[in-house]
């Protein structure tokens, strides 16, 4: 992730860098952004500046060792922390974690949850993970230069986690920094919000949002016409008319188009997961499509919702290969049918 890869912000970007360049990195900075709007991305072309070997004109190079590591999120010296259930560390989730980003760095809350397995349950930051970040720190640099610890989401830190992390804050260790990204600023244990630099990051712009969030996107209503043709199909035993569904995904007007239908069937597929664990109330159902995954919850097998995400999945990474669209979605209907 470059400067130039983010959307929207680039009078931050050029603060940022500017920072890297006169020698005056902030130990800690705080960064506000709405769910889905851009925080890790810029805090990622943030540390790839930071590290970078060659930088160019104010940005990273994007293809130096160093870029290459904090862009696969590989970096020993770059450590993630994101609530977790449980007693759960987050470095137990750090493949998933990984996932989220490539997938989508301008991920929301609750794709950091479905990604976890964790929908429903109270994400935390526990006191373990501080502790963790601490002997972290008490360590030099892997590689010699900057310690950086990324913290998604610091209001899920309980009073206890914020106490022991709040030493490091105060007296930070030289060429250490500390990049949080929170949606509720108000939340944060005032001992750590007190301790940062903050920096608001803009609400993107209509076009970029639906760029990065698809499922937002005008094509909604037409996707879920088309799920719901499915589901149906597949809830009354009619072939036919599941195969009628299959062709109608195929005819989608470009691969774009049929990639972000799969996503939005992902979606879906969720809520009718969480309605099936008797988790309703957080799976963000539009009011008037509440009978229909009411219904699909109720009659479809609970196994359902896991096995179809795995075939949009599928389906989805192959509309970009070489494949008939015709055979890859008749196909996916054959499948989802079978389950
Ligand atoms: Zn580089």
């Amino acid at each position: 992730m470059r400067f130039s890869d983010i959307r929207g912000c680039s009078a931050l970007a050029d603060a940022l860098a500017g920072m890297v360049d006169s020698g005056r990195v902030p130990h800690a900075i705080m960064f506000h952004e709405d769910d889905g709007g851009g925080g890790i991305p810029l805090v990622l072309a943030f540390l790839q500046y930071l590290y970078c070997q060659d930088r160019r004109r104010g940005d990273s190079c994007g293809e130096c060792p160093e870029c290459n590591k904090i862009g696969k999120l590989i970096h020993p010296d770059v450590h993630f922390i994101f609530p977790v259930a449980g007693k759960d560390l987050a470095s137990k989730y750090m493949e998933e974690w990984r996932g989220l980003v490539k997938e989508n760095p301008w991920f929301r809350e609750s794709d950091l949850d479905s990604a976890l397995g964790i929908e429903g349950k109270q994400g935390i930051i526990s006191v373990a993970e501080s502790r963790g970040i601490i002997d972290a720190l008490s360590l030099s640099a892997v590689q010699g230069g900057w310690r950086s610890i990324v913290i998604y989401l610091p209001e899920k830190m309980n009073q206890q986690a914020a106490n022991a992390l709040l030493k490091n804050l105060e007296e930070p260790s030289e060429s250490t920094v500390f990049l949080l990204v929170t949606h509720s600023p108000e939340s944060v244990m005032t001992t750590i919000y007190s301790r940062c630099l903050h920096m608001r990051i803009p609400p993107l712009s209509e076009e970029d949002f639906l760029a990065v969030h698809p499922e937002k996107s005008p094509d909604y209503n037409a996707f879920s016409d088309l799920f719901h043709d499915i589901v149906v199909a597949i809830e009354t035993r009619d072939l036919t008319s599941a195969i009628e569904a299959g062709e109608a995904m195929a005819a989608l007007p470009s691969r774009e188009k049929q990639k972000n239908f799969c996503r939005a069937a992902g979606e879906s597929l969720r809520r009718i997961f969480l309605l099936q664990q008797g988790l309703g109330s957080i799976a963000r159902i539009p009011e008037d499509e509440m009978d229909f995954y009411r219904d699909a919850a109720a009659k479809l097998p609970k196994k359902f919702p896991r096995i179809a995400l795995t075939h949009f999945d599928r389906a989805s990474k192959l509309v970009g290969s070489n494949v008939n669209q015709k055979i890859l979605f008749s196909d996916l209907v054959n499948r989802l049918y079978s389950i």
